[in-house]
């Protein structure tokens, strides 16, 4: 049977998340077409894969400098955009199947709103659109009847796990974490900690943000809002536990006491993948685990004083309303401001929940609530910062 390729449109090809898509996609076996690509700033990138993935469109969102960018080498039958408007437009586009939303950060969320309100499936690896707008974004989705997919593995996991059973039936949801690379340091150590060693994360090779993230916690904090709304679950019955090895992504327990768990090696390509074919499996480049080997999986419940970012999580999964979107753009800030030399590791997290207690809160934003309260949040840590 000749089926058609599905259409990909992939947002932020040039990062992480994007580069492992168009991996997934190259080992398709023509069942995955990339129609569209976007990027911020890494043109040159972009145009090699354009050569390489014949995509329809390529999307350039950072306009100013694409406008000064050579872009002769562009395929000819490729048609260039450019700003973050034609990012919102591009995945409406009537050929488009799926996108994948893999653009890092609160940026991320006008593109994730449009290819809602336009049917089209969207394969999420931006936590940020849910952390931010989770209740406006799962209404969306629903009103328009489009799917919502995690690409997060530890949501693709629960989503995985969860078709074992009813929804009425699930207990618990147990989000695994690696504890990142500094799971054994003490308080003292942590704040000489070095930008370098804190992108330097032992099993996940990731992008700068969601690197430090993980260093801090801040990460599981963030996916603790996330499937608070993917799964509409409440926060008290969503639990962490440390996995170092990371194997076990994520489970679900049942009210029986059954847990169902989903293991792979720690490998993007495989939640990516699990989205861009849903509902189907098929052969794709991640490696395997090797059962010739013995091995063990570790678990440990992490330590509140060690990882006090959680607990902000857990405070903003409880309350809903503005806090989300508040320490998502507080994070992103202090997190640009680590990495900028501004600000110590250890202080990440206290800005961020001074941030938290000083915003006004409100129990149901509008959409345009959530983006002016993101951008007092991001504000207040410049503030933060200089002080
Ligand atoms: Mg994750």
């Amino acid at each position: 049977m000749n089926v058609s390729a599905k259409q990909v449109a992939v947002l932020g090809s040039t990062g992480s998340i994007g580069l492992s898509a168009l991996g997934v996609i190259e080992a398709s076996g023509g069942r995955l077409h990339a129609i569209a690509l976007s990027a911020h700033s890494q043109f040159e990138v972009l145009v090699q894969q354009a050569q390489q993935y014949r995509p329809k469109w390529v999307v350039a969102s950072d306009e100013c400098a694409a406008s000064k960018f050579d872009w002769s080498a562009l395929p000819n039958d490729t048609r260039l955009l450019m700003g973050g408007a034609a990012l919102a437009d591009v995945v409406s586009a009537e050929e488009i199947d799926v996108v994948l939303a893999g653009i890092v950060g609160s940026a991320g969320l006008d593109s994730t709103w449009q290819a809602l309100e336009h049917k089209k499936t969207v394969a999420l690896a931006n936590k940020e659109a849910l952390v931010a707008a989770g209740p406006l974004v799962t209404r969306l989705a629903k009103e328009r009847g489009a799917l919502l997919l995690p690409v997060d593995s530890e949501h693709s996991a629960i989503f995985q796990a969860l078709q074992a059973g009813k929804t009425a039936e699930v207990e618990r949801l147990v989000l695994t974490a690696s504890g990142g690379p500094f799971r054994c340091l003490s308080q003292a150590e942590l704040e000489s900690v070095t930008v370098a060693e804190a992108l330097e994360h032992p099993v996940w090779n990731m992008g700068p943000k969601i690197s430090i993230d993980s260093a801090t916690m801040m990460n599981k904090a963030l996916e603790i809002i996330e499937a608070r709304w993917l799964f509409g679950i409440e926060a008290d019955r969503i639990s962490v536990t440390l996995h170092p090895q990371s194997v076990v992504h994520s489970l679900v327990e049942f009210v029986d006491g059954s847990i169902v768990a989903q293991m792979g090696p720690p490998d993007m390509r495989l939640p990516i993948q699990y989205a861009l074919y849903y509902p189907h499996r098929f052969a794709g480049p991640a490696e395997r685990l090797d059962w010739s080997q013995a091995w063990n999986l570790e678990f440990e419940p992490p330590d509140p004083d060690q990882f006090p970012a959680l607990e902000l999580g857990y405070h903003c999964a409880r309350a809903g309303g503005t806090s989300g979107a508040v320490l998502n753009a507080a994070n992103e800030a202090a997190v640009g401001a680590f990495l900028a030399g501004e600000l110590h590791f250890t202080e990440i997290v206290p800005a961020c929940r001074s941030v938290l207690q000083a915003h006004t809160f409100e129990a149901e934003p509008t959409l345009s609530q959530v983006v002016d309260i993101d951008r007092w949040a991001r504000e207040e840590i410049s503030h933060w910062v200089c002080t």
